[in-house]
């Protein structure tokens, strides 16, 4: 039987066969925070490169600041992962992009916080401050090796300290990954010092199946059991740390069932995918069959 809407805004959502399932939304532009139901659990993913679109944006720690912190009072006491800077590959920042750094596409994401540390810099600062406003989780984009986490981590600590040393207010987040690069999925339980992790699906299947960000929505249903294999393989390597996926295919009903068999129990998607992720797991078991009667 479905759900009664009773249910679903009480935020038991749950498969079937009774098991729990949260949903969280993505948000691009922060003003989607309004999306934020009560029967949603939370933000699995708020891209901060919406946010932050240029140099100059880059620089401003007090801009940064209350962008964040509006989205994280609006949340109340619902989790919040804000993911650091994703540029690089298809996603540009004005006034970076002429850099030589740049024209090596595989510097993104991390590896581009890490090797321009001003930029990863200020914008730790604005999250350890943020973070005293609500429940922040910082996420960490295409991690490769688990020695970029330790890295970053340890910038958080040295600018930590420098907030205390100015007498403004911080607290350190936990901080999580993207798992988006196969590499880092196939070695997963390498990553012991991640609090969390939260597949993506989009950069998972364009550097698993070969494909490039623009043949996706070709590629994707053709690669998807590749990626729904890995991704099962991945959820045994986490040892039980919270586990979410953020990429497209949660949000897909067509790929509900495999995601459920791999194991996964926390669905981050776009607030419009919402309606009908809920409907479709109602509908299913936990092991991903179909419960009976549908
Ligand atoms: C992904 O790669 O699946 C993901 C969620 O990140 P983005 O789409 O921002 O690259
Ligand atoms: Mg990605």
């Amino acid at each position: 039987a479905p759900a009664s809407d009773a249910q679903i805004v009480s935020g038991e959502l749950r498969t079937a066969d009774g098991v729990p399932i949260l949903i969280s939304i993505n948000i691009n532009d922060p003003a989607e925070i309004d999306a934020l139901d009560p029967a949603t659990a939370g933000v699995g993913l708020m891209r901060s490169e919406f946010s932050v679109t240029s140099l100059a944006d880059a620089a401003n720690e007090e801009r940064q600041l209350a962008i964040y912190r509006r989205v994280l009072e609006q949340a109340g006491d619902k989790p919040v992962i804000i993911r650091m800077l994703d540029i690089g590959g298809d996603k540009p920042l004005a006034g970076l992009e002429d850099l030589p750094a740049l024209s090596n596409s595989s510097l993104r994401g991390i590896r581009l916080l890490l090797a321009r540390p001003e930029i990863a810099r200020v914008q730790a600062r604005a999250l350890l401050r943020a973070a005293v406003f609500g429940k922040l989780s910082v996420m960490l984009p295409m991690v490769t090796f688990p020695d970029e986490i330790d890295r970053m981590r340890e910038l958080f600590r040295e600018e930590a300290e420098k907030l205390g040393r100015r007498a403004l207010l911080h607290r350190m987040p936990p901080i999580g990954m993207m798992v988006e690069v196969p590499s880092a999925a196939l070695m997963l339980d390498t990553f012991g010092s991640a609090a969390f992790f939260s597949f993506g699906t989009n950069d998972l299947t364009q550097y698993l199946a070969a494909s490039t960000r623009d043949d996706l929505d070709a590629d994707a249903g053709k690669a998807a059991p590749a990626v729904l294999r890995l991704i099962a393989q991945a959820v045994k390597l986490a040892a039980g740390k919270p586990t979410s996926i953020c990429g497209d295919m949660a949000g897909d009903p067509r790929y509900l069932s495999g995601l459920l068999a791999a194991g996964l129990r926390h669905f981050s998607v776009a607030p419009a995918r919402r309606p009908a992720i809920r409907s479709a797991i109602i509908g299913l078991n936990a092991d991903g069959t179909k419960a009976a009667g549908e």
